[in-house]
């Protein structure tokens, strides 16, 4: 299984993009702006999108994707997500306002898109792969995922402040060989940090003492204009677990 970054930024700019990985060629979690720089090739591919929570940052290139492969596609693109998440997408972007409802496109029998519920601790299994989906606390409700190989996982904190759902779930599990965990903002906004319910480097470093696994750990999410200060933070404050920036078109392999 191979795993790749479209995107990390908390925003956009020059070569920032917001939050997408594409597992194998079929699979994305999350479906920020790196998605459109795929081509139509590969876009076409995408046959199933696993979205943390309803922020635009997360969703904004789904409802692109579903109106450009349509016409190229047999099978509908399926979006996974908790309850809410789903809900929020249906009253709020997939509505006929923002855009059509393409689960109702060409027809409800069989539509372009669908969407499937997904519980936190409940693995859905894709030729192979498990996506777990993980406790988050954010200002929407929101997972994190982990995605297992089967020889290997790497978890996806998504976008959360302090939680302790979250390490009692990763760690329960044997096999956890990459984190990804976002740092969206630096210590000068913790204000701001704490009311969005995102992390910044102090507190990340109280997250990662609850952790009792030993992945490489890979810092996403980072305010654009800021990464380099906040990475300076993330190294004084958790330099310990020797914490990277996730960077664009990054490879892992599990
Ligand atoms: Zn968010
Ligand atoms: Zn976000």
């Amino acid at each position: 299984m191979r795993i790749r970054v479209l995107g990390c930024s908390g925003g956009i700019g020059g070569a920032l993009r917001t939050t997408a990985l594409l597992v194998d060629d079929d699979v994305l979690i999350d479906a920020g702006t790196g998605v459109g720089d795929l081509s139509l090739e590969s876009l076409a591919k995408i046959d199933h999108i696993f979205v943390s929570h309803s922020h635009l940052d997360h969703v904004t290139s789904i409802p692109f994707l579903v109106d450009t492969v349509c016409w190229m596609r047999r099978a509908p693109i399926t979006v996974y997500g908790i309850a809410e998440t789903l809900d929020i997408l249906r009253a709020h972007l997939f509505n006929w306002k923002i855009w059509p409802d393409f689960t109702q496109i060409p027809d409800a029998e069989k539509p372009f898109m669908v969407y499937r519920e997904v519980k936190v601790g409940e693995a859905v299994e894709i030729r192979g792969r498990r996506i777990t989906p993980l406790p988050a606390n954010h200002t929407v409700p929101a997972v994190g995922y982990a995605i297992d190989s089967g020889t290997a996982s790497l978890v996806y904190s998504g976008d959360t402040a302090g939680t302790d759902a979250l390490w009692k779930a990763v760690n329960a599990m044997a096999n956890v060989k990459y984190l990804i965990i976002e740092t969206a903002f630096s210590n000068k906004e913790r204000d701001i940090a704490t009311a969005s319910k995102h992390l910044c480097p102090e507190t990340l470093a109280r997250e990662l003492e609850k952790m009792r696994v030993a992945p490489e750990v890979f810092i996403t999410h980072l305010k654009p204009g800021e990464g380099a200060l906040t990475m300076r933070e993330v190294g004084e404050c958790a330099g310990r677990w020797r914490p990277r920036m996730l960077e664009s078109n990054q490879e892992f392999s599990l």
